[in-house]
């Protein structure tokens, strides 16, 4: 058999920071962000991505992150669920660890050393009012030209839809939580 040629490569152009926009109400928008950071981390490109709210249990891709370090960098920032599911953390709690996720990201985005940071949930502690829409529209302007950001979860603020240059939104057709099954492990968490 013939050996398989390697695949074509497209010509190299000067990268386009862009801001991207992962909502909706179906599954699939953090797992978006996963893919797009492995196939950064196949160009080398260094890729962060800050978790909001997340913290408190554990996901796979906690290890699975490790598998790619030291180009991707996985940081779960929050502390659990917001008022539901037995949350008994004070509000201000939530609050300040959003605000601290948020203050990194901005810091790392702007230290020149990542190609793509990520905002996982972002969108969701904006919409449960753990974060001001203007701190994250003002780290949407600071970002450097060569820097793209990702901001995902469901329901996305109005004046972020506006200011990205993608903007997707996962439609909820089918859930097996709507069924009756619960999560399962390697493809919710
Ligand atoms: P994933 O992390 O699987 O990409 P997601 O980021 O799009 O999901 P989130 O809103 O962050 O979705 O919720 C994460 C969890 O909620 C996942 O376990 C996911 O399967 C589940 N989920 C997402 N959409 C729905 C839905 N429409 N009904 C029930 N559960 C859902
Ligand atoms: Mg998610």
């Amino acid at each position: 058999m013939e050996p398989r040629k390697a695949p074509e490569r497209l010509p190299e152009k000067p990268r386009r920071g862009l801001v991207l926009v992962i909502t909706g109400d179906g599954k699939g928008k953090t797992t978006s962000c996963l893919g797009m950071a492995v196939r950064a981390v196949g160009y080398g490109m260094k890729v962060l991505m800050v978790q909001f709210i997340k913290g408190s249990l554990h996901y796979g891709e906690l290890d699975g992150a490790k598998r790619l370090a030291p180009e991707f960098e996985l940081l779960p920032m929050g502390k659990g669920f917001v008022g539901i599911r037995g949350d008994s953390l004070p509000m201000e709690e939530h609050v300040a660890a959003a605000r601290e996720a948020l203050a990194l990201a901005r810091q790392r985005m702007l230290s020149g050393a990542y190609d793509v940071i990520i905002l996982d949930e972002v969108n969701v502690a904006v919409r449960l009012g753990l974060l001001d829409v203007k701190d994250v529209l003002a780290l949407i302007g600071e970002k450097p030209a060569n820097v793209h950001l990702i901001l995902s979860g469901r329901n996305a603020h109005e004046e972020v839809v506006r200011v990205a240059h993608l903007v997707s939104e996962v439609r909820s057709v089918k859930h097996p939580y709507d069924q009756g099954i619960e999560a399962e492990k390697g493809i919710d968490y």
